[in-house]
């Protein structure tokens, strides 16, 4: 059977390529009815923090990538200890001090056939004896990684290119151990669109600030599982139906690259399919933390608005720059749509339009056009000659959803008092 595992040092938050990382071992794991091992390289004490273990947690949960075992390398400090001995009273490793090593013999080549990038070769020319335990005790990486992918059993080991050349070494190690080697693929790294590696220099990196930007956890791992790996031409995939898709075979050589602007095309399309309710829960929490709303808030009106603006967000942060104009008591235009109003000087039209809103009967869809109509029609004016700057007054903004459904959405009496202070 098949299993691999992911196994992030709690170091730091769950980045974008270890996300990536966990997604392509996830998916194998699945395509091949295999299993999915997590595992916490928690073994430097002193950089390994609690807080980033319950984010990494957190962030896997979040996109939905579910394990089938988990484990904790601090836990099991007494095992890799055990096996560095053994391997001391096999004469395959020495001491150094407290520090145990495994002698490497010299002039041998390792050869593993990487899943995704062939054959490799590393004389042992290049490797030096390899440190097993640290002098304080603690496990090498290597070591540790070594004993557990053994002893539970992973078949594949796939991670990030930036491993390769800590295969020989740990090859050395099974060997030295008398387990049998796995089968390794090492993915191609993420590059930030200015061709350097993916860092924090380019933003955010961490999967958790993607979140609170309000990216749903489909669609970013529909845009990450597109980052080195493509099922054909299909852009928007489940992570289901990848499953069923997914081939190690057509992972890319090449380093993929990050594109902002199609993560947020790919969230878009998530958003705009999303259930209006769903969507509504998401935003009630952050709308409530941004003083949009108050606790006795108007959940049928709520989710009007997000159902008027679903289609035309990439973010759920985006909404609340889009449709913040509906919840901010005290409208402030913006300084450009000000000058714009200026230029165009339809202060007589607004007043009209204005008095005869209040006229009116009712405040839907229907009447509000009519009455808008009629206007239009009297003045004898292109209705596009008093549409835009309507929109401006009320919204503040040239672009969004018909004039009629946002004078809907912002009601009768804020419709008025902004037509009326607009100059
Ligand atoms: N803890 C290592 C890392 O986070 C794991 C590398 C591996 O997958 O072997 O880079």
């Amino acid at each position: 059977m098949v299993k691999v595992r992911f196994a992030p040092s709690p170091t730091g938050y769950l980045h974008i390529g270890g996300a990536r990382t966990a997604l392509f071992n996830w998916m194998y794991a699945k395509a091949q009815g295999g299993q999915f091992v997590l595992r916490i390289e928690d073994t430097d004490l002193e950089r390994s923090k609690p807080e980033y273990e319950k984010e990494i947690l957190d962030s896997m949960t979040w996109l939905g990538l579910t394990w089938d075992e988990f484990y904790k390398q601090s836990e099991r400090f007494s095992l890799y200890k055990e096996y560095a001995e053994k391997l001391v009273a096999e004469g395959k490793a020495y001491r150094d001090g407290t520090a145990v090593l495994l002698t490497v013999a010299k002039g041998r080549d390792i050869k593993f056939d990487d899943l995704i990038r062939g054959l490799i070769v590393f004389n042992t020319d290049e490797i030096k004896d390899q440190v097993l335990m640290k002098s304080d005790g603690s496990p090498a990486y290597s070591f540790s990684c070594v004993v557990d992918d053994a002893l539970m059993e992973i078949t594949h080991v796939i991670r990030g290119e930036d491993h390769i050349s800590n295969t020989p070494k740990q090859i050395l190690i099974y060997e030295a151990m008398g387990f049998k080697v796995p089968k390794f693929g090492h993915l191609p790294l993420i590059m930030g669109t200015d061709g350097a590696r993916l860092s924090k220099r380019f933003g955010a990196v961490a999967v958790t600030d993607y979140r609170s930007e309000g990216f749903l956890p489909d669609g970013l791992v529909n845009y990450l599982m597109l980052l080195g790996w493509s099922p054909g031409n299909e852009e928007i995939l489940s992570l289901a139906n990848a499953v069923t898709k997914f081939s190690i075979k057509r992972v890319n050589k090449t380093a993929a690259q990050f594109n902002m602007e199609k993560l947020k095309w790919t969230n878009a399309q998530y958003i705009k399919k999303s259930a209006t309710e769903s969507l509504t829960d998401l935003l009630i929490p952050v709308l409530l933390e941004e003083g949009y709303i108050s606790a006795s808030f108007d959940r049928k009106w709520l989710e009007s608005v997000v159902q008027l603006f679903k289609a035309r967000m990439s973010t759920l942060r985006e909404f609340l720059e889009r449709a913040g104009f509906l919840f901010l008591k005290s409208f402030v235009m913006p300084q450009e749509a000000h000058e714009e109003l200026a230029a165009k000087n339809v202060k007589k039209e607004f007043l009209l339009l204005a008095g005869r809103l209040e006229e009116a009967q009712a405040f839907d869809l229907a009447t509000t056009e009519k009455v808008f109509r009629d206007i239009v029609a009297e003045l004898g004016i292109p209705s596009g000659d008093l549409v835009h700057p309507t929109r401006l007054a009320l919204t503040g903004n040239a672009v969004g959803p018909g004039l009629f459904e946002t004078m809907v959405a912002l009601g009768k009496e804020r419709t008025i008092e902004r037509l009326r202070t607009a100059y």
